[in-house]
């Protein structure tokens, strides 16, 4: 979803609408004007006695935007800005100023013994419209200003003061108008008929909601501003049923029409703001869920890291501790060995520069952006590390073949590319150290086939035991004593990454083998 004003993307006031959305949209205001065109032959008819259905009429207006006022309010107080609120007060002074409207309206509750005033339900339909009217052009007015930044508390403070005003503002309204009945504008004739100060009225509310219309519509952003201009479009619709087509003439069939399609409309637009405020919690829900997945598993990968710091670090640390203390030996001796100490102080800087490269091999493969990939010939790269082990290797009375074919062509980190090998070596090399019965042999070889290269690191050490394969790739699974267990699950993470695969098969009759897949590049982009 498109983020509005860089703000929470889960809200009806900032979620930018989608097309289907619009089609909607658009599909009712065309839907209500087919209707419109549909009723206006006979928008002049009257229909005497259908007071009766006043009451049922206001009952839904009441409830439908109440409705849409409490989703408003709700919306304030988490997006607090202050044009919601005051969208939220018009359409509670809206749905609260249907009641004595429908009270007073002359003919409804005579049997409760009301004595309706002409001119008290023209005043409160005035105000009602108006009101309302104002309420929308002040939400579009202001609609792109900053979000109030007071407090939680103040928002559900401006909520209750607003609701009271209202409320307050609309008994004052009524009970002043029941007492001083005889001094109200003149906007009734008869019962039905308008007098000429009541024109005023619609014009003035087709005026604003033209204005509001024509704000909305350069500033469209959101979901609400789009149905807020079905709103409007709805209510411009209904004023032009009751108030001009049907001769603007009480309960004729244009008046009728009028209130029902704007009745029928609000209450899609209530249901559509509902649905989507649902959708969009929905979705505000799996996006947490997927986030908390996220730092979950960032949370393995930043233990892991720690993890196999320690242990890339940790050799070349041991092995400068040894070299150096070895150097000190070689100077303290009655003569002292200067030659010895310095190849044991070489060997010291020599280790620092793998621990420091290490270290940046770490940093690298966890910030994928820097992460510095070159054309190399894998096979040159096996040979160093190779070379590398040698004097280890033959210490430990192990002996390296290699079948390395042609050059293989891949573009990787070197850095992590030697430590995966080097890896594979060690753990063989481990592998053999028990083995007494039979030569310590250890085959490297490489082939490059169908877009891919292969590497295979094969020993006839011990062998890993069928009911530990599925676990040696695990973080801190390990069966040396010394071991940290990091080292597969790093060198796999590391070819995956590459877009490559590390598994481990059985060696005939004795050890493992470890295959390892590259994707492999044209000859031609080795970098030399
Ligand atoms: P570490 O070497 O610290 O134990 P690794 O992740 O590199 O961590 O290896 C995990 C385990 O996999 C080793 O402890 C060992 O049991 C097993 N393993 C790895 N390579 C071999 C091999 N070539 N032969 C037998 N076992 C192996």
């Amino acid at each position: 979803m498109i983020e509005a004003q860089g703000q929470h993307p889960f809200l009806l006031s900032t979620a930018s609408p989608n097309r289907s959305q619009r089609r909607l949209a658009v599909g009712i205001v065309a839907a209500l004007m087919a209707a419109m065109l549909l009723s206006a032959p006979f928008a002049r008819l009257s229909l005497p006695g259908t007071e009766i259905l006043i009451p049922a009429y206001a009952a839904a207006a009441l409830l439908v935007e109440l409705l849409t006022s409490a989703l408003l309010f709700a919306l304030f107080s988490i997006d607090r800005s202050r044009a919601i609120l005051i969208l939220a007060t018009g359409y509670l002074l809206s749905g609260l100023l249907a009641i004595p409207w429908a009270l007073s309206f002359p003919g409804v509750f005579t049997t409760l013994g009301l004595e309706p005033n002409l001119q008290i339900t023209a005043v409160i339909a005035a105000a009602r419209r108006l009101g309302f009217a104002l309420s929308v052009l002040a939400f579009a007015l202001m609609k792109d200003e900053k979000d109030w930044d007071r407090p939680r508390k103040a928002s559900g403070h401006a909520i209750v003061g607003w609701i009271a005003l209202v409320a307050t503002l609309t008994s004052v309204l009524t009970l002043a108008l029941a007492l001083r009945a005889e001094n109200l504008p003149a906007f009734m004739l008869n019962t039905r008929e308008v007098a000429p100060l009541w024109h005023v009225v619609p014009a003035a509310s087709v005026g604003i909601y033209m204005t509001s219309l024509a704000v909305l519509w350069t500033r469209l952003r959101s979901t609400l501003d789009l149905w807020l201009m079905v709103v409007l479009g709805t209510l411009l619709i209904e004023i032009l049923l009751i108030s001009y087509l049907g001769g603007a003439t009480r309960l004729s069939v244009g008046w009728w029409a009028g209130r029902l399609f704007g009745l029928a409309s609000a209450s899609v637009v209530l249901l559509v703001l509902l649905s989507e405020t649902t959708a969009l919690h929905a979705q505000l829900v799996r996006s947490i869920r997927s986030e908390r997945l996220a730092r979950e598993s960032r949370l393995t990968a930043m233990e892991a890291l720690s993890a196999s710091i320690a242990h890339e670090i940790n050799q070349p640390l041991a092995s400068m501790v040894t070299n150096a203390s070895a150097g000190l030996r070689w100077l303290d001796n009655d003569v002292p060995r200067v030659g010895e100490a310095r190849s044991a102080l070489e060997r010291v800087v020599r280790d620092g520069h793998r621990a420091r490269n290490v270290v940046n091999g770490i940093r690298n493969l966890f910030r994928t952006d820097t992460r510095e990939r070159v054309p190399i010939d894998l096979n040159r790269l096996i040979e160093g590390v190779l070379l590398r082990t040698e004097e280890e290797t033959r210490l430990r009375r192990v002996s390296i073949r290699t079948h390395l074919e042609g050059a293989l062509p891949v573009t990787v980190n070197p850095m992590q590319m030697e430590q995966v090998i080097l890896n594979l070596i060690a753990n063989a090399v481990d592998a053999l150290s028990s083995v007494t019965d039979r030569p310590r042999i250890i085959k490297v070889r490489s082939r490059s086939g169908e877009g891919e290269v292969l590497v295979t690191v094969e020993d006839n050490g011990l062998g890993i035991a069928s009911d530990l394969r599925h676990r040696i790739f695990d973080p801190f699974f390990s069966t040396k004593p010394e071991g940290m267990g990091m080292g597969l699950m790093f060198s796999r993470s590391i070819i995956e990454d590459h877009g490559g695969r590390l598994w481990v098969a059985d060696n005939i009759p004795h050890g493992a083998v470890f295959h390892l897949t590259l994707p492999c590049n044209a000859v031609s982009d080795i970098r030399r």
